[in-house]
C-alpha cells in the first residue's frame, strides 16, 4: 500500500461541513491463502452525529481462494454495508475496529476500514458449492468431477 488513504475528517468534526463523500479503491494484502486481485472499491458518507463519526457506505471485493473441500479455485464476490459509529475522542475503544487504527484524531484511514471489513466478514472456510464433495481421501481425486474406483470405508 504506497498510496494514502486517509482522510481528513476535520471540518465535519468542527461542524463546518455537513457530509463528506468519499469513493475509494484500496489494494488488500493476501490474507490467510485469500488474495484480492482487485482493488476494494470503498464508497462511503460520513456525517457529525452527536459528536460522533456516523460512517455508511459499502465496500465492494473480489476475493480468490481454494476450496476447503476440493482445493478448485473459488471466486467470491463480497459485499458489504457499513453502517458504523466512530467516536473521534476514544477511537481506540470502539467497537468493531477496537484494536485499529481507523480513525485516529482527525484522520479516517480508508484502507484499514476496508481491510477491516472486508476480514471480518470473510468466511471461516471458503467452499465451491454446499454439495462439495471433496477429495477421495484414497486416490485424492476431485469427487465432484470423477468417479473413482475407490471403496469407500
Ligand atoms: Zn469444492
Ligand atoms: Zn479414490
Amino acid at each position: 500500500m504506497d498510496r494514502s488513504h486517509k482522510v481528513d475528517i476535520s471540518g465535519l468534526l468542527a461542524g463546518s461541513r455537513q457530509l463528506m463523500m468519499v469513493a475509494d479503491e484500496v489494494s488488500l494484502e493476501p490474507f490467510e491463502g485469500l488474495v484480492f486481485p482487485q482493488p476494494v472499491a470503498v464508497k462511503l458518507e460520513l456525517r457529525q452525529a452527536d459528536r460522533m463519526l456516523a460512517v455508511e457506505g459499502s465496500v465492494d471485493a473480489h476475493v480468490h481462494g481454494q476450496c476447503d473441500g476440493c482445493l478448485e479455485d473459488v471466486e467470491l464476490e463480497l459485499h458489504l454495508d457499513l453502517d458504523e459509529r466512530l467516536d473521534p475522542s476514544h477511537g481506540r475503544d470502539v467497537e468493531p475496529f477496537g484494536e485499529s487504527n481507523v480513525l485516529t484524531g482527525d484522520r479516517l484511514d480508508v484502507a484499514d476500514l476496508a481491510q477491516q471489513s472486508v476480514l471480518s466478514a470473510l468466511p471461516m472456510g471458503l467452499r465451491c458449492s454446499a454439495e462439495c464433495r471433496g477429495l477421495c481421501s484414497i486416490c485424492g481425486s476431485n469427487r465432484n468431477t470423477s468417479e473413482c474406483s475407490c471403496h469407500s470405508a
